[in-house]
């Protein structure tokens, strides 16, 4: 960036909003991701100039943030504007844009009263040469079933004068007949490559100044925010937010534009003395026999007690990035500061104290009575979560329909469930297991039994109703959700499940990484296996994966 400028009156409308320098035609937007979805589209306009006509219901759906609003204005505003020749005045009275996520239960109405007073508005058959107007409802999707069925009364009485195009994240949430009326047209997320090329352009052209770290930092934030996806709309409007309240891209503002603190270096327990040398007696890199992992923390411990820190002075770069002092190290002096509250030291890793392979290990024979109480632990968040969706005002159609067709009070029922299971006393429960198995690092089987059996007693009817069973495909959704959570909370279910060959190779696990990923001491280190394997306790490994399988 050549001139980055400073923010102006002019930049302050929401930039989603007024599709501010936003590709204007189906061809020009910036990568591939939605190709396919702009070449339906094309044809959809290709057909409207021959016929002068067009589907009664488009819905144009795909993930948040993967650009399904402006692909809807490119529409329209091609059809409306290349095809029709309107100009402006009489564009606004053909097509009109509003969002249904502004409206509620409480004010639908006033959505419908919108619509009709919009429907009533006599089109200038000069300017116009098409008999019908066009609506598009952003998020349509967040419309309740019930409400849905106004929409189609208005529908099927305006179905001449009026032709209707959707935004949807959920398609499934839409009721039967609007599902089989529409055409579906598909968005994909933009993967972060071109995601990125998009932000880039935008800053070009709008002369906002960045820098790599900064940009780095607002994907960070925004994926934190989005399940790990990249959601275009909510980096453009961070990108807006930190240039209009700092003016500058950097990595420091836009921590402070969100009001977050940046996330600080996770290092190893030990990374203050290392690398260290192989060891004088054994040659193999410790941990070893004679240097233990207990004693390299004890020695990291320390090491990182001696550093000096000189506050307000030059900050050590390399061990704000590492957690190491090399100059420290060699000569035992460093001029410069080391604040050590600025990067966070990991928890030693955990190893089995049976077979000494990192927690959990998977191999001995606790695990498998360990894995059934993880499991079922799972399987009582997602029926718990299930439940709550139930149980909620309008549960989702998709979600009830089987329930309606074969149980008469499965309403009632569930209700009765959650008032009796959704208890402080049920989640007193549920956190004592879940601190016991997370921090315990117990090898005792008949603990784990006692534990399962106090879960199952506990949740017996939640656990057992045929109203909770998962329907399909939401059940591998909340499995792997679930699994995240608690591989974050440490020694997690699905950490370490696929890596016991890793594990094997004692302790060299941990040494070389270069960056240690927040979330603990979880299963991603796969990869920096080092070749030293003193105890390749491979025989056994596929003992539990077998018995993973909830047995239903
Ligand atoms: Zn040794
Ligand atoms: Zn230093
Ligand atoms: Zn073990």
């Amino acid at each position: 960036m050549k001139k980055p400028r400073i923010p102006t009156e002019t930049d302050k409308p929401d930039w989603i909003e007024t599709f501010r320098g936003r590709p204007t035609t189906l061809s020009g937007l910036t990568g591939k991701a939605n190709d396919a979805a702009c070449r339906t589209l094309q044809q959809y306009v290709n057909q409207f100039e021959g016929t002068k006509n067009l589907q009664d219901l488009a819905i144009i759906c795909g993930p948040a943030g993967s650009g399904k609003t402006i692909l809807a204005q490119i529409y329209v505003s091609t059809m409306g504007e290349d095809i029709l020749d309107l100009p402006a005045s009489a564009y606004v009275k053909w097509c009109m844009t509003c969002n249904a996520k502004k409206y509620d239960a409480s004010n639908y109405h006033e959505l419908w009263k919108k619509i009709k007073e919009f429907i009533e508005i006599p089109i200038d058959s000069k300017t116009v040469s098409v008999p019908f107007k066009v609506i598009v409802v952003d998020d349509a999707d967040s419309i309740s079933a019930t409400h849905q069925n106004s929409m189609k009364a208005l529908m099927d009485k305006n179905s001449l004068k009026l032709k209707w195009i959707f935004t949807a994240r959920e398609p499934r949430k839409f009721i039967q007949y609007l599902q089989t009326k529409a055409v579906m047209v598909n968005c994909r997320a933009a993967p972060e490559k071109e995601a990125l090329l998009v932000v880039l352009g935008m800053c070009y052209r709008f002369k906002i100044g960045y820098e790599r770290l900064g940009i780095k930092a607002l994907f960070e934030l925004v994926a934190a925010t989005n399940k790990g996806n990249v959601n275009l709309t909510d980096i453009v409007r961070m990108v807006q937010k930190c240039f209009l309240a700092r003016q500058y891209i950097s990595e420091d503002n836009v921590y402070v534009t969100v009001g977050k603190s940046r996330p600080k270096v996770v290092v190893s327990a030990y990374a203050s003395i290392e690398p260290f040398p192989r060891c004088k007696i054994c040659t193999l890199y410790p941990p070893c026999q004679h240097r233990t992992t207990e004693m390299l923390v004890q020695q990291a411990y320390s090491r990182r007690a001696e550093l000096p820190e000189r506050k307000g002075g030059l900050e050590c770069r390399e061990f704000l990035r590492t957690g190491a002092c090399s100059i420290f190290n060699k000569h035992g002096h460093c001029s410069l500061d080391h604040p050590t509250r600025k990067v966070r030291v990991e928890k030693p890793e955990t190893r089995c104290p049976i077979c000494t392979i990192k927690w959990p290990c998977n191999h001995c024979t606790y695990s498998s009575v360990r894995n059934e109480l993880l499991d079922a632990r799972l399987d009582i968040l997602r029926r718990l979560e299930l439940l709550e969706t139930l149980t909620q005002e309008e549960p989702p159609v998709y979600l009830i329909t089987h329930l309606v067709d074969k149980y008469d009070d499965w309403e009632e029922t569930l209700k009765g469930i959650k008032k009796f299971y959704v208890t402080a006393e049920k989640q007193g429960i549920m956190s004592e297991i879940e601190r016991w198995v997370n921090y315990e690092y117990s090898t005792d089987m008949d603990e784990y039994r006692f534990k399962l059996q106090r879960l199952t007693r506990g949740f017996g009817e939640l656990l057992i109703t045929p109203l909770l069973l998962e329907q399909g495909a939401s059940r591998s959704g909340t499995r792997g959700e679930s699994r995240q959570k608690s591989a974050g909370a440490g020694a997690g279910a699905g950490a370490g499940r696929n890596d016991i060959d890793e594990g094997a190779s004692v302790g060299s696990s941990n040494r070389g990484r270069s960056k240690v990923l927040a979330g603990g001491g979880g299963a991603d280190d796969v990869g920096s296996i080092g070749s030293v394997g003193t105890l390749t306790t491979t025989q056994g490994a596929g003992i539990d994966t077998s018995s993973r399988g909830r047995k239903k």
